[in-house]
C-alpha cells in the first residue's frame, strides 16, 4: 500500500524469463495490498531454451510454453494483451500501442531483444529467430518444402552461427529427416569460427558434428544482403535459399531510448546494481532489454531467469523504502546445445562435453522449469 492508503501498482511490463518468478508469485504481491498488472501482447511465452527442440519434434510446442496470463490472473492481478509502446516516466505512465495507458508505482521491465536489422539488407521471407515463436512456426514451413522432381533440393540458409543459429541447423536437420526431405542446410558466418564467445574446444566439436550431420559451414563468410531467393557475401559470392533464417544476434528493443530513459551502448536500459533504471528509480528491468551498468552480460535466459528473484523484492522493497539487493551475476554458467538428435552440447566455463547425457541433463532443467509455471 501507498502511504496514501490508495493501492500502490506494480507493472510488469513484457512476460519475459525475467518476470517468470514475480508471476509465480502474484498471490503475494496481491496479499501485500499491491495493485498488479502485466502487459504483454500474447497470453503464452515461449521458453527459449525448448524452442529449438520444437523444430525436430522433441517437444510439442504446447509443452514449451508458459502462460502468463493465468499466473497473473490466478493469483488476483490484470492481464492487458499490448505492448508498450513508450515510457513517460516523469507522469509515471506507460503508453500502450492500443492506445490506452497505465500508471505505475513500480515497474518491472522485461520486453527482450529483436534481431537487429541493421547493416543487413534482408526482405520479408527472411525469418528472425527473435521473437522465439517464429522458431516454433519453422517446423512447418520446412515440412512444406518438397524435393522437386528433377532432383532439386531444397535449401535453409541461416545466418549467424552463434548458439542460437547453430542449435536451428542442428535441429532444422532433424525435422527435414522426419518429414524424409533431403533438403540442403548452411549456416554462413561473419567470422572465423562457430559459436564465437564459446572456447576453442567447443566451436571445433560444433563444427565437426555439424559437418557429420551433412550442415554445410562457411566461415569469414559475412552476408551483406539477403533477397528473395539469394543471398550474397560481402566479397560477391551468392548463396541460394528457399529459407533464410537471420540469427545475427540481438539486440534491446528502441523503446528506452525513444522515451529518453537513460541507455547503455547497444541501447538496452541502462541499470544500476539492484536493476534499477537510471533516470527513473521507479523503473526496474532484467534480461535482454537491459544493459547493467559495469557489466557487459550476454543476452541468455540464464541472466534472465536469475535477475527474477531479485526483481521481485526490489519492487517490493522500494515501494516500502526498504534496503534493495544487489544482482551479482554469475561468472560461469552452464549452457547445453540441443543437437536434435538426443544428444548435446554442454559448455561450463572451459569445460565441453558432448554427449546423450548432456541432452538428457538439458530437458530435464528445461521440463521441470516450464512445468512449475505452467501447473503451479
Ligand atoms: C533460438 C534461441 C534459443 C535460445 N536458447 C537459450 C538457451 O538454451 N539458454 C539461454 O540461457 N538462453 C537462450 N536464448 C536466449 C533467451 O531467449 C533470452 O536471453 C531470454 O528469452 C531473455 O528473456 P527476457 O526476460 O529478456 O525476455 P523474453 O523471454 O524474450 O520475453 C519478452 C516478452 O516481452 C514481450 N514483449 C516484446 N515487446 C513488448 C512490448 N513492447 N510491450 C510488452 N511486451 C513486449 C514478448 O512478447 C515476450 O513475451 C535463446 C535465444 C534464441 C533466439
Amino acid at each position: 500500500m501507498s502511504v496514501s492508503g490508495k493501492r500502490s501498482t506494480v507493472v510488469f511490463a513484457g512476460g519475459g524469463h525475467a518476470q517468470l518468478y514475480s508471476l509465480l508469485r502474484t498471490r503475494e504481491l496481491t496479499k501485500k495490498g499491491f495493485e498488479v498488472v502485466l502487459v504483454n501482447p500474447d497470453r503464452f511465452l515461449y521458453y527459449s531454451g525448448m524452442a529449438p527442440g520444437t523444430l525436430s519434434r522433441t517437444y510439442r510446442p504446447e509443452e514449451a510454453r508458459i502462460d502468463v496470463r493465468h499466473l497473473v490472473e490466478k493469483g488476483g492481478g490484470r492481464f492487458v494483451e499490448d505492448r508498450v509502446k513508450a515510457i513517460r516516466a516523469r507522469d509515471g505512465i506507460i503508453l500502450l500501442e492500443g492506445g490506452g495507458s497505465i500508471r505505475y508505482d513500480a515497474m518491472s521491465v522485461a520486453i527482450g531483444s529483436a534481431v537487429p536489422g541493421d547493416g543487413l539488407q534482408a526482405p520479408d521471407n527472411a525469418i528472425p529467430v527473435k521473437p522465439v515463436e517464429n522458431v516454433i512456426g519453422l517446423r512447418n514451413r520446412l515440412g512444406k518444402l518438397e524435393e522437386n522432381s528433377l532432383g532439386y533440393k531444397p535449401e535453409v540458409l541461416i545466418v549467424g552461427g552463434g548458439a542460437a543459429g547453430c542449435e536451428v541447423a542442428c535441429n532444422a536437420k532433424r525435422a527435414f529427416e522426419e518429414h524424409e526431405i533431403n533438403g540442403l542446410i548452411t549456416i554462413a558466418d561473419r567470422g572465423g569460427a562457430l559459436l564465437g564467445s564459446a572456447p576453442g574446444r567447443a566451436q571445433t566439436e560444433i563444427h565437426e558434428y555439424l559437418r557429420s550431420r551433412g550442415v554445410k559451414v562457411l566461415l569469414d563468410s559475412e552476408i551483406i544482403k539477403v533477397e528473395e531467393r539469394e543471398a550474397y557475401t560481402r566479397d560477391g559470392r551468392r548463396i541460394d535459399f528457399d529459407v533464410a533464417i537471420l540469427a545475427v544476434g540481438i539486440r534491446p528493443m528502441e523503446i528506452f531510448g525513444r522515451s529518453g530513459l537513460a541507455t547503455g551502448g547497444d541501447g538496452g536500459l541502462w541499470v544500476n546494481r539492484y536493476l534499477q533504471s537510471i533516470s527513473d528509480p521507479r523503473i526496474f528491468g532484467g534480461g535482454d532489454a537491459i544493459s547493467l551498468r559495469g557489466e557487459s552480460l550476454e543476452k541468455l535466459g540464464v541472466f534472465a531467469i536469475r535477475q527474477g528473484p531479485v526483481l521481485f523484492h526490489n519492487l517490493q522493497a522500494y515501494l516500502r523504502g526498504e534496503e534493495l539487493k544487489e544482482f551479482k551475476p554469475q561468472k560461469i554458467f552452464l549452457y547445453i546445445l540441443n543437437l536434435g538428435d538426443e544428444t548435446g552440447l554442454a559448455i561450463y566455463g572451459p569445460l565441453v562435453w558432448r554427449s546423450r547425457l548432456a541432452w538428457r541433463l538439458k530437458s530435464y532443467i528445461d521440463t521441470k522449469f516450464v512445468r512449475e509455471h505452467q501447473y503451479p
